[in-house]
């Protein structure tokens, strides 16, 4: 009942209208567009918030006395502000803005690593990470003579959370998990993970990383509990170039900063400088108000169209698309867990990811083929790579059939 009431609030058409790159064609056919994973399209609210800041105020925030700089400065505290409330954190204080989820991520192993892990320490990660929740923990092991563990993931693409529990141990120092996969749709049981954690020992830091959740679920870090949650702004319909790092507050005091220059300063001399209060401490040189005031807009849009809305167009996408991708014969979905976002990785036998995609492409559907940042978890599924597929509420069920029918073509010329 409330999901049909839910239906009927949401146009997709109307939707559709509200990003102009929809509209567009890609090989003289529409554009569909499946490649949300990797990065969604924006909304002319989104396009038109960065114009109006590069037509009207655009001027460097935090120094200025005048008048578009006080605009500017205003509105990269409001973008803060919203991200906040967005992901309900305590106060904007516990917000940094960097250049993404990646960036975010590195910030903490180095910043956090650097007083916190000490040689044979333990971080735990797990087998369906992406690269940018691997590599600067396998650096910060590195440098600190410390141990990375890896949670290991099941057939059907889930978290083995007892074997997760077997690898908590008095060294362990820092848990971080993603939070859906972006190869596999799992979504992670983050809470119990870090509740789990936090039983063994309240003072493990747990990070969340966020760069596929955010904009499919509504995140509340502090429900969650997690130390850390970081995200992408171009994931989200916001512009490309701005992340978001969550950390709470007394963390974020305690840790030395990752970047020094202007603006992250209190006072400079030649014997010595003092730092800024967080979130500035962090946020080193001219920042990114281009960004902000585009995710700002994201996010207003976001909550216009609403979680529910969202989560009944984006399921109802993702059962669709599985039922009848699983019609095809040959056709294995990788990563069949009970709890999924709408992206769908699969492979065809015999046949080349990369090949399908290309032949997709020339139908005007634009998927993603390869390792996806994710190459240990394509080790240990023992296939090189998978064709994936990953929907936005904007997009349709006749998208998916326009999708259908090319795969079918394209398996056909491969085979
Ligand atoms: N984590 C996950 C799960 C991701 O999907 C991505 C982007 N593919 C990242 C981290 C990194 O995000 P970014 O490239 O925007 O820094």
């Amino acid at each position: 009942m409330q999901d049909t009431l839910t239906k009927k609030l949401f146009d997709v058409d109307n939707i559709r209208k509200d990003f102009p790159i929809l509209g567009t064609f890609s090989n003289g056919k529409p554009l569909v567009y499946f490649d949300n994973a990797a990065t969604s399209q924006k909304s002319v609210s989104v396009i038109n918030a960065i114009g109006d800041y590069y037509r009207n105020y655009n001027a460097n925030i935090h120094r200025g006395v005048y008048s578009i700089s006080i605009k500017a400065s205003d509105a990269y505290e409001s973008s803060k502000r919203k991200v906040s409330e967005f992901i309900n954190a305590k106060s904007d204080r516990e917000i940094i803005y960097t250049r993404g989820a990646t960036e975010s991520i590195n910030l903490i192993a180095y910043s956090f690593g650097a007083d916190n892990v000490n040689e044979g320490d333990e971080i735990i990660i797990s087998e369906m990470e992406h690269h940018a929740n691997i590599v600067p923990w396998q650096e910060l092991c590195k440098r600190k003579n410390a141990v990375l563990k890896v949670i290991p993931v099941t057939d059907t693409g889930e978290l083995e959370l007892d074997e997760y529990i077997k690898l908590l141990s008095d060294k362990t120092k820092i848990v971080s998990v993603g939070h859906i996969s972006n190869t596999l749709g799992t979504i992670n049981p983050v809470k119990d993970i870090i509740s789990i954690a936090k039983a063994k020992n309240t003072n493990i830091c747990c990070i969340v990383d966020g760069a596929q959740a955010v904009h499919h679920t509504k995140v509340d870090v502090r429900n969650i509990g997690a130390d850390f949650y970081v995200f992408s702004s171009h994931k989200m319909y916001g512009p490309m170039g701005t992340g978001v790092l969550y950390g709470r507050a007394e963390l974020l005091e305690a840790m030395p900063p990752y970047q020094t220059g202007g603006d992250m300063i209190e006072n400079v001399s030649f014997s010595q400088t003092t730092f800024n209060e967080i979130p500035m401490k962090f946020e080193a040189g001219t920042p990114n108000v281009e960004g902000a005031v585009g995710l700002n807009a994201a996010i207003d849009y976001i909550n216009s169209v609403g979680f529910d809305a969202i989560y009944v167009q984006e399921s109802e996408l993702l059962q669709y698309a599985t039922e009848k991708l699983m019609e095809i014969n040959g056709l294995r979905v990788i990563g069949t867990s009970q709890n999924k976002a709408s992206v769908i990785s699969f492979v065809v036998k015999g046949l080349n990811a990369f090949d399908i995609g290309v032949l997709l492409d020339g139908s005007g559907v634009a998927v993603r083929t390869g390792q996806h940042c994710t190459e240990p978890l394509m080790d240990k599924l023992c296939i090189p790579g998978t064709v994936r597929v990953s929907f936005a509420f904007y997009n349709t069920i006749e998208e998916i059939d326009i999708f259908i029918d090319a795969l079918k073509k394209a398996i056909g010329v491969l085979q």
